[in-house]
């Protein structure tokens, strides 16, 4: 099942057990507005290649669409789709006044120089330009990019609009407007939610065993994370494989070694697979790299007794509901990974300021968002008797549920 179709399955319960009428699910389903541009990029060989991109407009009934862009060559209109409907479910449940948007371009930028990246950046901005901005729609950082693409972005869009609007985009650098704490945000976000998934489980973060997939922005910081809190990170990976040690990896010399798209596992011939790894003994796992690598092929042989998603989709629906019948507590995505977006909207509402806050600020701001977040889901899933994602999705929905609603759009 693709990753569009399962969303709109749980959209679909969570509004019929909200009490919602079908017209709300018919308006919710898919985005509002989904634009498809194709981008001229002249390469450093002197050919012009022609990249297709996206940008998806969820629901804006609450207030302006915000949402990362990500450069991959898997990008594809259905996984921008639901990755938009993901960002308004975030926004819901960590209440933000934002609903959700997406961007992608099919790219792979692990092949492209430097000077390629800028002009296929700056292009793509061009060619969204109109459906864009500050109280539009606010792009951000998602897979392969980054605060130097965000950097190009926010120039080009200033350009065009002739007055400088670092409020158009964020994840920047800070030199440019961006927030203390955005680079990490995601990973720290996932950080509070571990502690909280330990406090319902009874379990010390000293004794437990961390296995993480991916190890690019979110997957790195949270190893570092973990291990200077004290747990045991016993296993890592990236694309090109995985490495376990039941005693723990030297998480300080894999950080040091990792390059800047998050790749370290090609250094080791000790390596075992993605697969492998996900079923080896942990308490705590969290996959933090692509969509659908939990399945109900592998869901049964989980040794963790919790996940929390980093990753957007990484379970499918049938898998989330073998796990929780095993008794595993999973964190979904839409609460877990939603730090970024929260330290996001910090950036926005200090660009729209002009008034910028400390590290612990925004770390305090982001603690309390993400800790009643969790509350609110956790609790939520008990009194109406349903798991955790079910929850998380019955939280975020309403919202934007009611704001279109008094809108008269429903
Ligand atoms: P990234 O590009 O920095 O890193 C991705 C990591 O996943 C890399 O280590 C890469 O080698 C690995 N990977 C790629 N394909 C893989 C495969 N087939 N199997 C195993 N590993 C693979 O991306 P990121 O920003 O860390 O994002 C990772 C996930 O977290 C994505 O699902 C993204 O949407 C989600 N997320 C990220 C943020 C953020 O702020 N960065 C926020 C919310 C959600």
């Amino acid at each position: 099942m693709n990753v569009l179709h399962s969303t709109q399955i749980i959209i679909r319960e969570a509004l019929s057990k909200l009490g919602y009428p079908d017209e709300m699910y018919e308006l919710l389903k898919e985005p509002l507005r989904l634009l498809t541009v194709r981008i001229p990029v002249r390469m450093d060989d002197g050919h012009m290649q022609i990249f297709t991109g996206y940008r998806a407009q969820h629901n804006d009934a609450v207030g302006p669409t915000k949402g990362g862009v990500r450069f991959h060559p898997d990008v594809n209109e259905d996984e921008v789709k639901a990755l938009s409907i993901w960002m308004s479910l975030k926004c819901g449940i960590v209440d933000l006044p934002y609903g959700g948007g997406k961007g992608g371009i099919i790219c792979d930028p692990r092949k492209m120089s430097f000077r390629e990246l800028e002009r296929l950046s700056r292009g793509y901005v061009r060619a969204i330009s109109q459906v864009v901005g500050p109280s539009k729609d606010i792009p951000a950082p998602d897979v392969m990019t980054n605060s130097q693409i965000m950097a190009w972005m926010m120039d080009e869009y200033s350009r065009i609009r002739e007055f400088d609007a670092p409020g158009f985009i964020t994840g920047k650098p800070i030199v440019l407007g961006g927030s203390h704490g955005r680079e990490t945000a995601t990973a720290k976000g996932v950080t509070m939610m571990i502690y909280k998934a330990l406090q319902k489980k009874d379990i010390a973060i000293h004794n437990a065993r961390v296995i993480i997939q991916g190890f690019g922005n979110a997957g790195s910081f949270l190893a570092k994370f973990m291990h200077d809190a004290g747990a045991r990170v016993v296993g890592i990976s990236d694309a090109n494989g995985a490495l376990y040690n039941p005693d723990g990896l030297d998480i300080p010399e894999l950080l040091e070694r990792r390059d800047s798209f998050g790749t370290v596992t090609n250094l080791f011939s000790n390596t075992i697979t993605n697969r492998e790894m996900l079923e080896q003994e942990c308490d705590i796992l969290v996959p933090a790299a692509i969509e659908n690598q939990i399945t109900r092929e592998n869901a049964h042989r989980i040794k963790a007794g919790i996940i929390v998603e980093a990753a957007n989709g990484p379970t499918t629906l049938e898998a989330t509901k073998i796990l929780t019948d095993n008794g595993i507590l999973l964190v979904p995505d839409v609460l877990a990974s939603a730090g970024g977006v929260i330290v996001s909207y910090f950036e926005w509402v200090q660009n729209n300021q002009g008034y910028y806050w400390t590290e612990e600020e925004v770390e305090a701001k982001l603690r309390k968002k993400m800790e009643d977040s969790f509350e609110n889901v956790y609790q939520l899933h008990l009194t109406r008797k349903v798991d955790m994602r079910l929850a998380a999705y019955m939280s975020g929905v309403r919202k934007m549920a009611e704001a279109s609603r008094y809108r008269g759009w429903i």
